[in-house]
């Protein structure tokens, strides 16, 4: 263990707190590191540190640093906005997507998951505050979109993904705890769900005490993001 004290520690830190506060083991958090807009060599550092979860937005981004860092038997999570055009290469490049909100987004990563890798692992992203600008299922709509994932061996469901409002007051508690409560249902008759991916820099502590599985986390990792170009 190094002594000095960097992001990572700091965070695995907090997370350790959050947990023992909400009476949760702390192994049932998985942290996520999500590098978008961040080089290789940083990614690379972070492993060096024992970080294995990475999450992407951007294919291409993600397509190109990726050579850099084989061999290190890290965990690729895409995160972003995907569209049907770029599902041939999520299936075949990544662990986890955490942003499944349509039947035919889904058909097309069962249908073009390589049959060498094992099942994808799927979380579908949930519009919580039901907004009707941003991307996500309405909460309606995920046990039908869940059930069907009986068709589709190639895919591993394995949860919901949320990400709220950022102004919320309440620091997003009631929104996360829909979500939790939306799992909790659905396990009813689909046990084997087991994540709830939800909570990032500004608010991932709430999230844990509200049952959060995988926090997503950036900028406090690895400082602002730079403006996109
Ligand atoms: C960028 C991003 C994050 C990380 O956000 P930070 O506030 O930088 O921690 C988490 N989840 C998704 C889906 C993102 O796009």
């Amino acid at each position: 263990m190094p002594d000095t004290e960097t992001p990572l520690t700091s965070i695995r830190a907090r997370i350790q707190a959050a947990c023992a506060a909400a009476g949760r083991d702390p192994e049932a958090v998985t942290l996520l590191a999500v590098s978008k807009t961040r080089g290789a060599d940083e990614i690379a550092a972070l492993a060096d540190q024992g970080q294995r979860h990475f999450g992407e937005n951007y294919l291409q981004e993600a397509l190109d640093k990726m050579p850099a860092l084989a061999g290190r038997d890290l965990v690729w999570h895409f995160i972003g906005p995907l569209q049907s055009n770029k599902t041939r290469d999520v299936a075949a490049r990544f662990d986890w997507v955490h942003s499944v909100d349509r039947a035919k987004v889904a058909r097309r990563l069962n249908d073009q998951r390589p049959a060498a890798l094992p099942p994808l692992n799927v979380c579908l992203q949930v519009n919580v505050d039901d907004e009707d600008s941003k991307s996500g299922l309405p909460l309606a709509e995920v046990p039908a979109l869940a059930a069907a994932f009986q068709e589709w061996p190639r895919l591993r469901l394995r949860g919901l993904m949320a990400i709220p409002r950022a102004d919320a007051e309440d620091g997003n508690r009631a929104a996360f705890r829909r979500l939790a409560m939306t799992l909790s249902h659905l396990r009813n008759t689909m046990p084997a769900l087991d994540t709830l991916s939800m909570g990032m820099s500004a608010d991932y502590p709430v999230a844990i005490e509200e049952g959060a599985t995988l926090v997503r986390i950036g900028t406090a990792l690895f400082g602002p993001r730079p403006p996109k170009a």
